[in-house]
C-alpha cells in the first residue's frame, strides 16, 4: 500500500555542490514498481529554488568556462572510471526506482558510459577551422560555452538520458541543471555524487526536482541559455515552444510509435527473436521499442514464431514491471478496447509469485489491426505489439510514413535492395536493418524526426557540439606589411 506524503524521507535537491532540503510543501511519493511500495518522497521545487540553483551555477560557470577543455574532460575520465567500478551499485538504484531488470539497468549504464567517452573526446573533436583569408589575415572559429544550461528527462532511462546531455554540456564549459523525472529521481542524486567524487567544481552539475512548475520556470528563466528535453511529444512541444519563445536554444525529443516491417525473405528465427526483444525489453517502455509490426505478404510462419515466443515471456520472471499502476492500466484499456483482436493477452502472463502491489504486465499482441486503429497510432508505451498486414513494400512504407511520429523504423529482410528502398523511404530519424532497436551508438547522433523531435539536429553526437556551444569568429591581422585594403 502506497504511504501518504509526509511519512517517508524527502530527497534533497543538489545545488551549488550541496544537498539542499527543498522548501516546497508539494511532494510526491516515489514508488518501487516491483512492489508498489513508497521508497522516498520527491520535492516539487518552486521557481525560487530554481532561481537559487541558476544563481549558484552562474557563479561557478565563470571559472569552469575559462578552464581549458583538456582539463575539463579530466573530470569525465574520472567519472567513467567511477561508473565502471560502481556499475552494480548504480544498476540497483535504477532497478529500485524504475523497475527494469538488473541486466537492463546495467546495459543502460554501459550505454551512458559511451556518451561520456564521446564528451571526453571534445579536445580532439572541437578544434575550430583556421584559414588565411587574405595575405596576413586569418579567420578562425572558436567554440564558446553558453553559460547555464538545463536538461529535463523522462522516467524510462533515469541515468542514461541525463548522460546524453550533461557530459556534452559540461565538457563545452557550461553549467548544467538537471530536472529528472519525478517518478525516478534517485538516479540523478547518484549522478550528483559521482560528479562530486570525480572532482567537478560545485555548481557545475545541479539537480532540481519537480514537475511542470519548475519545468516552466526553466523555460522562462533568463539565466538559462539552452534546454535539452526528452519525454512525451505533448510536453516536448510545450517545452520547445515556451523555451524558444523566451529566446533559448531548445532541443526536445518526444514520443514514438516505431514500425518494424517484415517481408517474406526475412530470416524467421532471427526476426522473431529480435522483434520479441524489441517489444518486451524494459517492459516496452523504450522510445525505440517495436510497436507496430507491418507484415508484408505471407509472413505467417514468422508471425507465429513471434506469437509463440512472446507467449513464453512472463512479467516478473523475464521482464520487469511498468513504471506505475496508471501506466499499466493504460495498457489494459487498449486491450479492452481491442477486444477480440487481442491474440495474446499480457494480463495472463504475470508470474504468480510477484508482489500483489507490483505494476506487472506481460506482453500482448493485437492482430489484424487497421493502420487507423488507436492501437496502431497511439504511443501505448508498454509491451504491446500491434500487427498490421499489407501486400507489398510500398504499402508498408506508406503505413510507416502515415505515422506522425518518426523516431525509429526497421526492416527485416535478406535482400539488400529491399533494405535500401526501406532505408530511403522510411520517415524516421533512426532506421534499422535486421535490428529492432536501432539506437545509433556514439559518435552517431541519437534523434528522431517529425513529432518525435523538435528543434534542428540531434541531441547527442556531433550535433551536440553545435547545440551546447556558440561559435565565435575571429579575424586577425598580424602582418607588418604597409599594404592596405578594405579589411585594414
Ligand atoms: P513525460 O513527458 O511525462 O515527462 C518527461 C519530463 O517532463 C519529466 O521530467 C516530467 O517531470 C516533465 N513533465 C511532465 N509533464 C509536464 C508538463 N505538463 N509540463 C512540463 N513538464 C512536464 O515523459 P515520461 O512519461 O517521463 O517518459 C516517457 C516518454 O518519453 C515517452 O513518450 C517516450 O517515448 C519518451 N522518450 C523519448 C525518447 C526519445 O529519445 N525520443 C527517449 C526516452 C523517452
Amino acid at each position: 500500500m502506497n504511504p501518504k506524503v509526509g511519512t517517508l524521507p524527502a530527497l534533497p535537491n543538489y545545488i551549488g555542490g550541496e544537498r539542499v532540503v527543498s522548501s516546497s510543501v508539494r511532494r510526491l511519493v516515489v514508488t518501487k514498481p516491483t512492489t508498489g511500495e513508497g521508497i522516498a518522497e520527491v520535492p516539487l521545487s518552486s521557481a525560487a529554488e530554481l532561481d537559487d540553483a541558476v544563481a549558484r551555477a552562474q557563479r561557478a560557470q565563470v571559472d569552469w568556462g575559462n578552464t581549458g577543455v583538456k582539463d575539463r574532460v579530466q573530470v569525465l575520465f574520472r567519472l567513467k572510471a567511477l561508473m565502471e567500478a560502481q556499475v552494480d551499485q548504480l544498476a540497483r538504484v535504477i532497478t529500485e526506482e524504475n523497475g527494469k531488470t538488473l541486466p537492463e539497468s546495467r546495459g543502460s549504464i554501459l550505454r551512458a558510459i559511451e556518451c561520456l567517452e564521446f564528451a571526453s573526446s571534445f579536445p580532439q573533436l572541437t578544434p575550430g577551422p583556421l584559414l588565411e583569408v587574405s595575405p596576413g589575415v586569418e579567420c578562425r572559429s572558436i567554440r564558446s560555452p553558453l553559460g547555464v544550461t538545463a536538461g529535463i528527462t523522462p522516467f524510462n532511462f533515469p541515468m542514461m538520458v541525463p548522460l546524453w546531455m550533461a557530459p556534452n554540456s559540461i565538457a563545452s564549459g557550461n553549467a548544467f541543471i538537471l530536472k529528472p523525472s519525478e517518478q525516478t529521481p534517485m538516479s540523478s542524486l547518484e549522478l550528483a555524487r559521482l560528479f562530486e567524487e570525480a572532482g567537478l567544481p560545485p555548481g557545475i552539475f545541479s539537480v532540481v526536482h519537480g514537475d511542470r512548475e519548475v519545468v516552466e520556470a526553466m523555460c522562462d528563466h533568463p539565466g538559462i541559455a539552452a534546454i535539452g528535453f526528452v519525454g512525451s511529444t505533448t510536453v516536448a512541444k510545450a517545452v520547445y515552444s515556451r523555451g524558444c519563445g523566451n529566446h533559448k536554444r531548445v532541443r526536445a525529443l518526444g514520443g514514438a510509435k516505431n514500425h518494424l516491417v517484415v517481408v517474406p525473405d526475412a530470416d524467421p528465427e532471427m526476426t522473431a527473436s529480435n522483434v520479441i526483444a524489441s517489444v518486451t525489453g524494459c517492459a516496452g517502455q523504450r522510445c525505440m521499442a517495436a510497436s507496430v509490426l507491418v507484415a508484408v505478404g505471407d509472413v505467417e510462419p514468422i508471425i507465429e514464431r513471434i506469437r509463440s515466443g512472446m507467449a513464453k515471456v512472463v512479467a516478473g520472471r523475464d521482464i520487469g514491471p511498468m513504471i506505475s499502476a496508471a501506466a499499466r492500466d493504460r495498457v489494459y484499456e487498449y486491450l479492452d478496447r481491442a477486444g477480440e483482436k487481442v491474440v495474446l493477452d499480457g494480463r495472463r502472463q504475470v508470474d504468480a509469485g510477484v508482489p500483489a502491489g507490483g505494476f506487472f504486465c506481460g506482453p500482448s499482441i493485437i492482430d489484424h489491426a487497421s493502420p487507423d486503429d488507436a492501437w496502431s497510432c497511439d504511443e501505448i508505451f508498454g509491451p504491446v505489439l500491434t500487427i498490421v498486414r499489407c501486400n507489398n513494400l510500398e504499402e508498408a512504407i506508406a503505413i510507416e510514413n502515415g505515422s506522425p511520429y518518426g523516431n525509429a523504423a526497421a526492416i527485416y529482410t535478406s535482400s539488400g535492395g529491399v533494405a535500401e528502398r526501406f532505408v530511403q523511404g522510411a520517415s524516421a530519424g533512426m532506421v534499422g536493418v535486421n535490428v529492432g532497436v536501432p539506437v545509433p551508438r556514439e559518435p552517431f547522433a541519437f534523434g528522431g524526426w517529425n513529432d518525435s523531435s523538435f528543434g534542428d539536429g540531434d541531441l547527442t553526437g556531433e550535433s551536440a557540439i553545435e547545440f551546447w556551444t556558440r561559435s565565435k569568429k575571429v579575424t586577425g591581422k598580424w602582418t607588418q606589411s604597409g599594404a592596405q585594403n578594405w579589411m585594414s
